[in-house]
């Protein structure tokens, strides 16, 4: 079984001196949980500046579905680079963009005639959707969750509620949201226990929002993430959101999903939602969608889509070149990879399971496909989020070779690029394994 190989001290001495030189004169807003210099990349196997070799189960935040620089997805690439880089979609036409949002239309969930916007990044693709959601419906609140992610753009923050850091000193954000609790059964916010809860969670909108503070008939859309991602990789159970699409449409609500995270085959179908079985209004993608190149996708019903020429547009949405890298990341998807999610996910799942037998620290497994998450608590009984041995497994798995990231305060993540194998699963596991070992002994 090929193992991760680290040859020096790390940081290594290249690394350390970028590291200096991004202190100097990189934004300090960003989140970095260790000191990896990543240099080259292919599959779910990283170099580093000191030609360390690392085990990626990051997939670079949930987005290199088909691996770092699959060849067919770098092909696809660099021939539309020597064709054309940029045109702009707002105001010209060009054929990869065109092909992808037929392919977009083609995969997206439900019978209905459907439009595509593009966008840059999952920000602007929810930002998209809460001002289609606005136009669509001329109506001005929304409901969005506890726990959720949705982008740092303003509008997209302020449907986030997902760490208070994100919101500091940003404040007023759009007005009109209000947040409600996740269905988070592991820690049930209303201290109930599915399935006799009868997702209390959900009928909770109907049973008491819009009896007490929100009038129905002035909410656009519910703005929901299928599994939240950033908030602990939080699966609901099904009856989760098909309660609160039937509560949508009762009142005319858009209901909008974001797959950003979630989508592009990454739980063992194209799009989480297809394991909930309700067809949403909108779905916002991105990460995923182009195996690293930025793109943001908002797939939306055709007569929902209604708003004027001028009304939303980005210069570089929908750049050509990732439009190509999209539609040849489609492909392998189809072709393979989903099946493969779906296979080494339930492989990946079954061994955190045993590890969870074993390891008192493992509260909860739970998620779908290539969607994972182990949440760590003191002790199974208090369940007390053990937010500092979460950190320290992911700061020691690292120095062993294993890039992982958390989510949530106390849960990490295990999002591999969907062509993982069954070896690189069982490599990951053992690290893991060894790792809790030495830090609960
Ligand atoms: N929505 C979800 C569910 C996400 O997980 C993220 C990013 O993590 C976003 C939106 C924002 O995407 P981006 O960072 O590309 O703006």
């Amino acid at each position: 079984m090929k193992m991760p190989m680290i040859k020096t001290k790390l940081p290594g001495p290249k690394a350390r001196a970028l590291i200096d030189i991004d202190n100097k004169y990189v934004s300090p807003s960003y989140t970095r949980s260790y000191p990896f210099v990543a240099r080259k990349a292919r599959g779910l196997w990283m170099e580093d500046t000191d030609g360390n070799l690392f085990l990626d189960f990051t997939a670079g935040i949930a987005v290199c579905a088909t691996g770092h620089c699959h060849p067919q997805v770098v092909d696809a690439i660099k021939k539309q680079a020597d064709m054309l880089l940029h045109m702009s979609g707002t105001d010209f036409y060009y054929p990869s963009q065109i092909r992808l949002a037929e392919k977009l239309v083609s995969i997206a969930p439900g019978k209905k005639p459907k439009k595509v916007y593009f966008g840059n990044s999952g920000a602007e693709a929810v930002e998209a959707a809460f001002k289609l959601a606005r136009w669509h419906t001329r109506r001005e609140l929304n409901i969005a969750f506890f726990g959720a992610f949705h982008g740092r753009t303003m509008g997209a923050l302020s449907l986030t509620a997902s760490k208070t850091i994100q919101k500091k000193h940003y404040n007023p954000l759009v007005p009109g949201i209000t947040h409600i609790p996740y269905a988070y059964c592991y820690r049930c916010p209303y201290h109930l226990t599915y399935p006799k809860c009868d997702v209390y969670c959900a009928h909770w909108i109907e049973d008491t929002l819009f009896r007490t503070t929100i009038p129905p008939e002035e909410v656009a859309a519910i703005i929901v993430e299928p599994i939240q991602g950033e908030g602990g990789y939080v699966s609901p159970p099904p009856e989760f959101h098909q309660t609160l699409y039937r509560i949508a449409k009762n009142y005319g609500i858009l209901y909008v999903v974001d797959e950003v995270q979630s989508g592009m085959g990454r739980t063992g179908k194209m799009f989480a939602i297809d394991h909930f079985d309700v067809v949403p209004d909108i779905i916002a993608l991105a990460k995923g969608i182009a195996s690293g190149m930025p793109l943001g996708a908002l797939i939306a019903m055709a007569d929902i889509m209604d708003w004027e020429a001028g009304s939303h547009a980005s210069t570089f949405g929908g750049n050509p070149v990732s439009c190509r890298a999209a539609l040849a990341t489609i492909d392998l998807l189809e072709k393979e990879l989903i099946a493969n999610a779906d296979v080494q996910g339930r492989r990946l799942e079954q061994g955190l399971r045993q590890m969870q037998e074993e390891h008192e620290c493992i509260g909860d497994v739970r998620g779908k496909g290539l969607m994972l998450g182990a949440e760590l608590v003191k002790d199974r009984e208090s369940k007390k989020p053990a937010a500092k041995l979460r950190n320290a497994i992911i700061a020691k798995s690292f120095e062993k070779g294993l890039l992982l990231l958390g989510c949530g305060a106390n849960t990490m993540r295990f999002s591999p690029a969907l062509t993982v194998s069954a070896d690189e699963i069982d490599a990951c596991l053992s690290i893991i394994d060894d790792v809790i070992k030495a830090l609960t002994r």
